[in-house]
């Protein structure tokens, strides 16, 4: 199979994977609730909890998690897409963190942004990194979102409405399924998958 077969496959795979089923943990009555007011600001504007929400830009190109106005992680449409595959991997962290396993989590999901969870540090962790001049060491940044472990149910929630209420955002691709990625130069040159020659200062 052609590279350009396998990309359109998994392109199709994912897609398929994103059509949009309406919080499939809630009941019935739950939903009901949520649809009127839970959860919903705006078309574009979802609660998670407490001042932190998740929210889509009026163009359909932009998401961001933000508390108040002081905390933010950003969202490209290729880094959403990205994030969104780590969901299941940060179910499985936060059982773990449960049955009071060790926990060290630590992903790159797009751009200079990571999450990442751990015993010591109780909230899932959105932080973007910077490389200082001269340096080859990932440097956290104080840029960050942390949402705690009883808000991240109301935000897979809110994810769902999210692209039920916005299918072009369900419809979001990761750059790496893109044609462009067909080579480790072409990657190299991708700002989402290596973020680092740009961001360092
Ligand atoms: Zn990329």
């Amino acid at each position: 199979m052609s590279h350009q077969a396998v990309s359109r496959s998994l392109q199709s795979i994912f897609s398929n994977a994103l059509v949009c089923r309406p919080y499939p943990y809630l009941k019935a009555a739950t939903i009901a609730l949520l649809n009127h007011s839970l959860l919903d600001i705006s078309m574009n504007t979802f609660k998670i909890g407490n001042d932190r929400s998740l929210k889509l830009n009026k163009k359909n190109d932009s998401i961001s998690i933000e508390k108040g106005s002081k905390k933010a992680a950003h969202f490209t449409p290729a880094r959403w897409a990205s994030f969104l595959q780590c969901l299941d991997e940060i179910d499985d962290q936060l059982r773990k963190l449960s049955d009071g396993e060790d926990v060290a989590y630590y992903m790159h999901y797009g751009g200079a942004w990571h999450v990442s969870l751990t015993k010591w540090f109780r909230c899932v962790d959105l932080r973007k990194f910077f490389i200082p001049t001269g340096q080859t060491m990932w440097k956290p940044t104080k840029t960050s979102i942390a949402l705690r472990h009883n808000e991240w149910p109301t935000f897979k929630q809110a994810v769902d409405k999210l692209h039920c209420d916005n299918p072009t955002v369900a419809n979001f691709t990761s750059c790496f399924l893109n044609l462009d990625h067909t080579t480790p130069q072409l990657i190299a040159t991708c700002s989402e998958c290596n973020p680092y020659p740009l961001t360092t200062t």
